[in-house]
């Protein structure tokens, strides 16, 4: 494919071939769907549009044309010059916020400009944020401002190289003009990718203005896009209740393995595909205390740490009640299945999580009955420490190698002898193992990061960039991240909880 001949070609003639005549091969199959799901709306184009960052390995697993792209990036990623195949629609939805249903949300600030089959064969959406007013913007002014966006820029590739099914981030671009918030900022527009942009509270959209046919529609929609597999089954729609069931049990646990904290996790922002959207007002947890909360509109710390699964399982129940009308004719057999199904949430949670944290302290699947305790043990001390939550794991790793007292553990607590008899305990357990004990640090340090985007650390990227134009921290920040599982010498600072003073204890949405 990459022949000198072809090389050639594409640099004496460039605009002629039909990579950059068409930079992304969009196949738009949402655009497809009734009128009611979607209104067309071009984005609006800012002043003076600066490309601040590109992805450029995600263009090329797209099958984008990456050198295109990047050289016209400011102008297609603005939205000021539309992406020639694209057809830019905001996607109608509804949802709970905090626990109370608004019946119409949509893209306030988002705009879809299409989808492309990628690589490996999956339909990928491709979305500009803050690209102007929609129909569904109410009294928002449909911008973002630059924190947010590079912000949702770092956290979501951060999350991505840490194996956690997410949105990505293909481009941020700087507006060149400003947008007002509490107080002036630089505004931008990130274009952000995804296995599709459809929402728990895109079901409810339809479901709470009694439009059932439209609930089958968008029920078969993501079947074939996101459940192919459950075409065959005979009820076919309580198998994709379920399905998307596993689907969030399974993310919300991997969530708890690296302290995330989503911050809004309102059935608008749980996705139907499974992976983590809207990255708001999330932060990663320092210290371990499951009560942990960033957000500061979570006053009822609704949305805390250890909640998560629990709220999971509410979307999860919001999303049968929308597909009741499908689940059975007889509609008390069908609230008996979703009840089921719904039940059934926990459990599944349990499984991942378990799967999560015995990996984490480097036990295999040969369960004893004492693990849970042992299990239970390590998290009520790291808890009582105040440990934290990142390194005390990753530092296990290195007390599974050695016998000897770890001093850079013992140092996380509050006093350094606390965890000694449950090293005791851990490592008489791990003696019954058959795994030497270099393989299974080695394991444990595919599990347990070392870098993870500490709240500090993106709020000084961002203020950098911010209030002085200076991206080089968002740039070091991002590629630190890139390798969260590798000891990086160089940039140990990175890999640091915030020391006294340095803490943040409230993030915003940035809306
Ligand atoms: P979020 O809290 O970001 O999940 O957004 C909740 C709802 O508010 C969605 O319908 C958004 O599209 C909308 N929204 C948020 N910010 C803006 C804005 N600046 N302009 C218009 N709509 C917005
Ligand atoms: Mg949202």
């Amino acid at each position: 494919m990459m022949s000198g001949a072809t090389t050639a070609t594409a640099d004496t003639a460039p605009e002629k071939t039909p990579d950059t005549a068409r930079p992304i091969p969009f196949d738009n199959s949402y655009a497809r769907l009734p009128d009611a799901f979607f209104s067309p709306v071009d984005p609006t184009p800012v002043e003076a549009p600066r490309l601040i960052a590109f992805n450029r390995p995600l263009a090329e697993e797209l099958g984008l044309a990456a050198d295109a792209l990047e050289r016209h990036g400011a102008a297609y990623f603005s939205g000021n010059v539309p992406l020639p195949g694209s057809l830019p629609l905001a996607m109608a939805y509804a949802g709970h916020q905090f626990g109370q249903f608004v019946p119409q949300l949509g893209d306030g600030r988002a705009i879809l400009v299409g989808e492309v089959v990628d690589r490996n064969g999956k339909r990928r959406d491709i979305q500009l944020k803050g690209a102007g007013q929609t129909p569904y913007s109410r009294r928002g002014d449909g911008r973002a401002a630059l924190g947010p966006v590079l912000r949702e820029y770092i956290v979501s590739e951060a999350m991505h190289a840490l194996g956690i099914p997410t949105t990505r981030a293909l481009a941020a671009v700087a507006s060149g003009q400003p947008v007002y918030r509490e107080r002036v900022l630089p505004g931008a527009v990130f274009t952000r990718v995804a296995a599709s942009h459809v929402r728990v509270g895109t079901f409810q959209f339809f479901a709470a203005r009694g439009q059932t046919d439209n609930v089958r529609l968008l029920a078969d929609y993501v079947i074939g896009r996101h459940y192919p597999e459950l075409k065959g089954e005979e009820n076919a729609y309580l198998a994709l209740l379920e399905a998307v069931a596993e689907r969030q049990a399974s993310l919300i646990a991997k969530w708890l393995g690296v302290g995330f904290i989503h911050g809004v996790m309102n059935t608008d922002n749980m996705t139907i595909s499974g992976e983590t959207i809207d990255f708001g007002p999330c932060a990663f947890m320092d210290r371990y205390d499951p009560r942990t909360v960033y957000s500061s509109i979570d006053h009822g710390a609704r949305y805390a740490f250890g909640n998560q699964p629990m709220i999971g399982q509410w979307n999860i129940a919001r999303l049968a009640e929308c597909l009741l009308a499908l689940l059975d004719e007889d509609q008390e057999k069908a609230v008996e299945a979703a009840n089921e199904a719904v039940g059934r949430f926990m459990d599944r949670f349990q499984e991942h999580w378990k799967a999560v944290i015995r990996a984490k302290i480097g036990l295999g699947a040969d369960e004893e009955e004492s693990d849970q305790a042992l299990i239970r043990d390590l998290l009520v001390t790291l808890y009582e420490q105040k440990a934290d939550y990142t390194l005390a794991f990753r530092y296990l790793a290195d007390a599974a190698e050695s016998g000897a007292a770890n001093a850079a553990l013992g140092r996380l607590l509050e006093d350094p002898a606390a965890l000694a008899p449950w090293l005791a305990a851990w490592r008489e357990r791990l003696s019954r193992g058959t795994t030497p004990p270099q393989a299974r640090a080695a394991a444990m340090r595919k599990v347990n990061p070392a870098f993870i985007p500490r709240n500090h650390k993106v709020e000084e990227a961002l203020t950098e960039a911010v209030d002085h134009g200076d991206f080089s921290l968002f740039f070091a920040l991002n590629d630190v991240l890139a390798r969260p599982y590798e000891d990086q010498p160089a940039f140990a600072a990175y890999a640091e909880p915030p020391k006294p003073g340095e803490e943040i204890t409230a993030t915003f949405c940035g809306t």
